[in-house]
């Protein structure tokens, strides 16, 4: 059977309708919905406006911890994190009680729909602005003639390891800082070409949230950046690409009257009061320190005995900033996490307020211009865009409960 005969695909129960056209899912890391709206409001975003107003545009739930890692593994399985194992970017190893990054691939417990369109014959791309994104959830593409590299390590791409070689002449620039917009405008701009010439026709671009972490949407940085975006979104759109944007989490300002950071330090304030016996984990920890300083609005409680869990919740809960405590079990069920991948307790705090570990584990001297950062329940509702309408089922699909991992069954299936 040619490859250009299959149609649909299965993947994790889910079933993909393929259309004729290159299909192209974005997802706009750290995209709160006011970036888009203040962005068209001000006349930035032409080409998105009009494919929102051609297609489709809606408020979806996102995944949480509302992290990167979290959501990234979401969309490209289908799945929430229950299922997917990826429940942070950072974890407490329950085999070997160390702390480790769920930087690899052996973290995910589930196939994406990414090795399956290519297992179907499509010509898949995974581009990404970080690099750490591409070693969890870009493996096996490669193996099965797709191609996944980031913008952040373009320039060491090659055919065996990434499917591609010379990717920077293939898209005429070369490669950008990781702490710049253009890490994310790269990724775009890699995708539109790789369809252009034919070398791609199932594509999933994840940019980075670094603009969105230093900038509000009403500040001229953002403007200039959703407008770059925009022209690459234009160009996709202008190759007739069937496309659908969504974003990994939203971002709030996280600072106090005075600019500094909102920050409740739960392991201090933990051991002070119940003393050691405890540890806290800041999933949001990543390479990318300057984003965030390791801040964000969920952490997880390890203690060594349950005795003091209830009392330890109860405390938690009686502190302003905190929202919600949950034991293993209860996040497990109301946060769709995975037992044994997170703390005894996981807790999250207020639009306005980050938690973290001790003052010695986040650097805020990294955070010139105030805290911006996600994590938590305030940051997981994400905007969903399609290029085209929706069919019946799926209007009313989106007016339940959809997520934001549901973009590629919105994508090709929705209209
Ligand atoms: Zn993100």
């Amino acid at each position: 059977m040619s490859s250009d005969s299959v149609t649909a695909f299965e993947v994790n129960g889910r079933n993909y309708q393929l259309p004729s056209q290159p299909v192209v899912v974005i997802c706009i890391d750290g995209c709160a919905d006011e970036y888009l709206s203040v962005s068209m409001a001000q006349g930035r975003m032409p080409r998105t406006l009009e494919l929102s107003r051609q297609g489709y545009r809606g408020m979806v739930r996102g995944a949480l911890p509302s992290f990167t890692n979290v959501n990234n593994a979401a969309i490209v399985t289908g799945m929430p994190p229950s299922v997917t194992g990826i429940c942070g970017n950072f974890f407490l190893n329950p085999d070997t009680g160390e702390e480790v990054m769920m930087n690899s691939p052996e973290y995910l417990r589930c196939p994406t729909i990414l090795t399956t369109a290519a297992k179907a014959g499509r010509k898949v791309a995974f581009i990404t602005a970080k690099e750490k994104l591409r070693t969890v959830l870009g493996d096996g593409v490669v193996s099965l003639n797709g191609m996944a590299f980031s913008s952040e390590k373009v320039d060491e791409a090659c055919a065996d390891t990434h499917g591609v070689d010379n990717a920077e002449s293939i898209i005429g620039k070369q490669k950008p800082e990781i702490y710049s917009g253009d890490a994310s405008v790269y990724v775009l701009e890699a995708g539109a070409a790789l369809v252009e010439q034919g070398k791609a026709n199932f594509l999933y671009l994840s940019l980075t949230d670094f603009m969105q972490h230093k900038h509000a949407p009403e500040e001229e940085e953002s403007l200039a950046f959703y407008q770059a975006l925009d022209d690459q979104i234009g160009r996709l759109l202008d190759l007739n690409c069937v496309i659908g944007i969504t974003a990994d989490h939203g971002m709030n300002a996280k600072n106090k009257g005075d600019g500094s950071p909102n920050v409740i330090y739960v392991e201090c304030l933990l051991k002070e009061k119940f003393g050691d016996g405890l540890r806290v984990i800041c999933p949001i920890t990543d390479p990318y320190v300057v984003h965030h300083g390791a801040l964000g609005a969920l952490v997880m409680v390890h203690l060594d005995n349950l005795e003091q869990q209830a009392a330890i919740a109860d405390y938690l809960m009686s502190l302003n900033g905190i929202t919600e405590v949950y034991d293993r079990a209860m996040s497990a069920k109301k946060l769709e996490l995975a037992e044994d991948r997170i703390g005894d307790l996981t807790v999250l705090c207020g639009r306005n307020v980050v938690v973290g570990r001790t003052p010695p584990d986040h650097d805020l001297s990294v955070l010139k211009g105030g805290l911006r950062s996600h994590g938590g329940r305030y940051e997981e509702m994400v905007p969903m865009l399609l290029s085209r309408p929706l069919n019946e089922s799926y209007s009313a699909k989106a007016v339940g409960d959809p997520r934001n991992f549901d973009i590629f069954d919105f994508t090709c299936n929705g209209a």
